[in-house]
């Protein structure tokens, strides 16, 4: 088949990767670099060049099975990450770092704060609850706070705040998600215990390094800079419009990208199409990528790779800085960090880049509309991947991505030959 994937994210990595073999596939990235999130930039610094990684950066050994696996087939070296967490609020005048007893009490008068210790008190309630009966709660976040009488510090200082950190989003979007859909994921992750966590990883040399090998049997059949602008069915398969003028016709479409830039180019979608996507939002984030290291917490002790800064001025948004010499072990007199929506809090003569992404929002709708993913997997010649399918971090992209070829590249086996998008149903998600 001749087969569109729209979106050189992970997604569309993946599904091309899967594809190409099989099928005539034809890439199509509106940037002029290829893997959406994962972006590494180049920045040099008294003689010495860094790779930095300013939107995906870390993954596990538990939780990113298909995409480990990948980066095996493929060769591509990682290597460990110290993952940590921090809280400046600027309410309270609180500084802690999760990882140890200096980082948590590294304001030495919380040893004798009852809020504070009070918090901690929630904590390890919270970390019981999450793995019991919370499971099968039909509670939002929110809610689970209030019924449970949660103190108010541990909801804005800790639960919301890593939540809105993880998720990219602000606290109160965040106090909307499904509180049973949380509580799987942090026991998942190891966030309920000291003990038994993942080991986190980065990609040696910055992430575009798999990105690189990933792409390299099929980089002839990439376009960058060609943003498609519409896509619609027409006889003779379906029509793609790159940039305005080029007018492209395929047998099959994979839209690799957001849900709601999906719904942007599509001319008529279906009654199942316009119900399903609209299910999942997206948050916008700015990434800025300096050295300013007031964005981190004024306590050194309290320094961690993931900082997350409640501010008095309640933005509507999340706050977080990555300190990328922890993340990737990068040593420089410098601090290299990644500041999620704190663009007017950086000294702007210590930017060093700007980025625009966006980060899929949990709604409580969204896992009834996930488990239609079958749905629109050739749904009438047009499939559809991306993270938003799953959690939104990188292993569900790859899911989503193998959901769909697993589909594609049956049909091809069951054939033998070119087959028609009306031929092929939607598939199970199984992932190899
Ligand atoms: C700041 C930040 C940090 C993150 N860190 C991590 C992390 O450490 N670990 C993790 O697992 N996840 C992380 N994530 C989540 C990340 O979003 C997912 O892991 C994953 O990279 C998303 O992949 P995707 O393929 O769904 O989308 P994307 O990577 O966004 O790819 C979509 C692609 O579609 C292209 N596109 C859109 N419209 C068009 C068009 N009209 N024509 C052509 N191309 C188009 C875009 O340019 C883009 O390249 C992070 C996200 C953000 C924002």
């Amino acid at each position: 088949m001749r087969i569109a994937i729209i979106g050189s994210g992970i997604s569309g990595i993946v599904s091309a990767l899967k594809l190409h073999e099989l099928h005539e596939i034809t890439v199509f990235e509106a940037n002029d670099y290829l893997g959406g999130h994962t972006h590494t930039v180049d920045v040099s610094f008294a003689d010495r060049d860094y790779a930095i990684d300013t939107g995906f950066i870390v993954f596990n050994d538990r939780t990113y099975p298909n995409f480990q696996k990948l980066l095996d087939e493929h060769e591509v070296a990682y290597q460990p990450s110290p993952m940590s967490f921090s809280v400046k609020n600027d309410r309270n005048g609180w500084e802690y770092c999760g990882s140890n007893l200096n980082g948590l009490f590294a304001q030495r008068r919380n040893i004798f704060n009852t809020k504070f210790l009070g918090m901690i008190r929630d904590i390890l309630r919270f970390n019981k609850q999450a793995t019991g009966a919370l499971r099968e709660s039909e509670q939002t976040v929110g809610d689970y706070l209030k019924n449970n009488r949660f103190g108010h510090s541990f909801g804005e200082s800790y639960l919301l705040a890593m939540g809105a950190a993880i998720w990219s989003c602000p606290q109160d979007q965040f106090a909307e998600f499904p509180i049973r859909f949380i509580a799987k994921f942090f026991e998942n992750h190891g966030l309920l215990s000291i003990t038994n966590r993942p080991q986190w990883y980065v990609i040696s040399g910055g992430s575009r390094e798999y990105v690189k090998k990933f792409t390299a049997p099929f980089s002839d059949r990439i376009h960058l800079n060609s943003p498609v602008e519409r896509v619609r069915r027409v006889v003779e398969g379906i029509e793609v419009v790159i940039c305005g003028d080029d007018v492209r016709t395929f047998d099959h479409v994979i839209f690799a990208c957001h849900s709601d830039q999906a719904l942007r180019m599509l001319e008529e979608p279906s009654v199942v199409e316009s119900e399903v996507l609209s299910c999942f939002p997206y948050e916008k984030n700015s990434a800025v990528l300096h050295i300013d290291e007031s964005l981190l917490p004024k306590k050194r002790s309290a320094w961690a790779a993931w900082n997350y800064h409640i501010r008095n001025d309640q933005p509507r948004a999340s706050t977080v800085t990555y300190n990328m010499n922890i993340l990737q072990n990068i040593n420089s007199r410098r601090t290299f960090c990644v500041t999620l929506n704190e663009d007017d809090l950086i000294d702007p003569d210590k930017v060093l880049g700007q980025y625009n992404y966006a980060h899929p929002l949990f709604t409580l709708e969204r896992e009834s509309a996930q488990n239609r993913h079958r749905e629109l997997i050739n749904h009438d010649g047009i499939s559809y991947c991306g993270a938003y399918w799953g959690n939104g971090f990188h292993e569900d992209g790859v899911n989503s991505a193998l959901a769909v070829t697993q589909v594609l590249n049956s049909s091809e086996h069951e054939s033998g030959a070119t087959c028609t998008a009306a031929s092929m149903k939607a598939g199970s998600a199984i992932v190899e």
